[in-house]
């Protein structure tokens, strides 16, 4: 008997099973889920999105044009209605890219006999723009030691203790304190951790750039992965008047490290002294100023929404999201066989063609469920989230009313498994919910196979979480069906290696569905009781999300 027939062959069992659970799903909503969610429903768009004649969706360009419509039409004919601004299908934006150039050699002075010290672009230092202005500058700005540069009022942690940081340049380190289990959540890496935080934190505090220290541990990655990710042209929405810091840099730690020794000062020390809470700012003893040009250019894209009301007359205010990217890298660089599309079939055409078939599937159901159910294709992921991020800034409801985002971002193509990994586990109370769903299926749930790396704030539920939307992330599971134990493991690294943001991330006839449906239909039973249930999810206490629900609640009450 296979798992999916153990799965709906028995609405009985699972009436029983959820039970426990205090939960039901009446056996109108399982025949959904076997019927909308199939290999071929998951198979056919995929075949469209990924196709050569699609380019490869870049943003703006025509393939992606071509998607946005497509998946409008999609939700139009499925019985949706519009769900962006103003009654439209497409909630459009612009990206800016601003392309950088910058000194090859950066100047600061430090008095004494060792002055000035310099740091050369590319071996001991890398930076970005902050502005999108056609040139930025940092006038004789002083050099300011924050540690982590973290404000975090749960943990009781704050690393600038009302220092006046404007205009400063700040020297920050990478990653969150992750020395203690009760402090940052250990070992995995929190928003607080991730460099956007950084200069974020940094332009909050009206600071005119901020260095990064890099070391491969903090980073997770070595100094060749920031001259790569930071060297060409960076994306992001349009200046809205929010606080902007001039330069956001990196320096290598050796070069930190020669420049702070020539100020009088020891990074070992510095480093050892913001392990504390009690931590406050060091000034440095160094001054320094840099000018550099941008070329900056502009283009338009958009989000697609779908919008399926609810039947209860007072939930119906609150929406169930599901969210999948449609862009992807467009024609670039050829590969060794000469393909220079960038198909993006698994990342994310198959993304799509999960919402899309849960779409039709709560499309299809007799009862329509209390919560609305909105279903949102967003733009522009690869550039830095920006289209789920401008959704958040502008939703179309608002974020204390959106009960959660349950995001797909590449679908499992390697076959059926035993378990299914929750990367957003440990974070809310949607984690009880997939449980429940698993159990059913027969599987075991397993946290994020690598907490280190961060995947949640790395895909489009992240920019939920910003505004307080508690998120469901899933990603495949790793015991595969019939195969040896460590072979998912393998399949995936390969995939890594040999396809992920390469032409070759191809629809062919190696991909197995099986997992990808029982994946899918697991989603969509988990909305489905979400968007039954007589409250909202809730982050965990002392989440670091938490905060910012309560407050998106409160603005949602009117
Ligand atoms: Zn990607």
């Amino acid at each position: 008997m296979t798992l999916r027939s153990t799965l709906f062959a028995s609405c009985a069992l699972l009436v029983t099973a959820l039970a426990g659970a205090g939960t039901d799903i009446p056996a109108t909503v399982t025949a959904a889920a076997h019927n909308a969610i199939t290999r071929a429903s998951l198979e056919a768009p995929i075949r469209f999105l990924a196709s050569d004649d699609l380019e490869g969706r870049a943003p703006a360009a025509r393939g992606d044009e071509l998607a946005i419509l497509y998946l409008a039409t999609q939700l139009e004919s499925m019985g949706y209605e519009p769900g962006g601004p103003k009654g439209q299908w497409q909630q459009r934006f612009d990206v800016v890219g601003v392309k950088a150039s910058f000194p090859k050699v950066w100047s600061f002075e430090a008095g004494g006999p060792h002055s000035p010290v310099q740091l050369n672009w590319w071996d001991d230092y890398i930076a970005g723009s902050g502005v999108q202005q056609n040139q930025g500058a940092v006038d004789n700005a002083e050099l300011v030691f924050v540690g982590y540069g973290i404000q975090a009022p749960e943990y009781r942690w704050d690393d600038f203790k009302g220092m006046d940081l404007r205009g400063k340049v700040l020297v920050m380190l990478n990653n969150d304190p992750d020395w203690d289990p009760k402090l940052f959540a250990g070992k995995r890496r929190l928003y607080y951790g991730r460099w956007s935080y950084k200069y974020e934190s940094a332009a909050r505090q009206g600071a005119a750039g901020a260095i990064i220290i890099h070391t491969t541990p903090s980073a997770g990655y070595p100094w060749q992965v920031v001259q790569a990710s930071w060297s060409g042209t960076q994306f992001s929405l349009p200046d809205e008047g929010e606080p902007r810091i001039q330069v956001k840099a990196w320096a290598t730690e050796d070069a930190m490290r020669r420049l702070v020794k020539a100020g009088g000062k020891d990074l070992d020390k510095l480093i050892a002294a913001a392990h504390s809470p009690r931590f406050k700012p060091v000034p440095l003893g160094i001054r320094t100023s840099i000018s550099f040009t941008n070329e900056v250019s502009r283009v338009q894209t958009a989000n697609v929404a779908g919008l399926l009301p609810g039947s209860d007359p007072k939930l119906k205010s609150e929406v169930v999201v599901f969210s999948a990217h449609h862009d992807h890298f467009g024609i670039g660089k050829p590969d060794a066989s000469g393909d220079k599309i960038y198909h993006g079939a698994a990342d994310n055409a198959s993304g799509c063609a999960q919402a899309l078939t849960i779409a039709h599937a709560f499309a299809s159901l007799p009862q329509r469920p209390r919560r609305s159910v909105l279903i949102l294709f967003v733009a522009a992921e690869e550039q830095g989230l920006l289209g789920s991020l401008y959704y958040a800034l502008h939703p179309t409801i608002p974020a204390g009313k959106l009960a959660v985002d349950i995001n797909f971002d590449t679908a499992n193509i390697f076959g059926r498994t035993r378990d299914i990994t929750l990367r957003s586990e440990g974070k809310s109370s949607t984690d009880q919910v997939v449980e429940t769903v698993a159990r059913l299926q027969g599987r075991a749930v397993i946290p994020d196979q690598f907490p280190d790396r961060g995947y949640y704030y790395r895909s489009d539920q992240f920019s939920f979480a910003k505004v307080g939307v508690p998120g469901i992330y899933l990603d495949q599971g790793f015991d595969f069906v019939g195969r040896p134990a460590n072979w998912g493991r393998e399949q995936r690294e390969h995939w890594e290696e040999t396809q992920y943001h390469q032409p070759s991330d191809r629809l062919d006839g190696t991909w197995n569905f099986d997992g990808m449906v029982d994946d899918t239909q697991l989603a969509f039973l988990s909305g489905w009781l979400i968007a039954q249930a007589d409250a909202m999810p809730t982050w965990k206490a002392g989440d670091e999300f938490e905060a910012v629900r309560k407050k998106a609640l409160a603005d949602a009450k009117d």
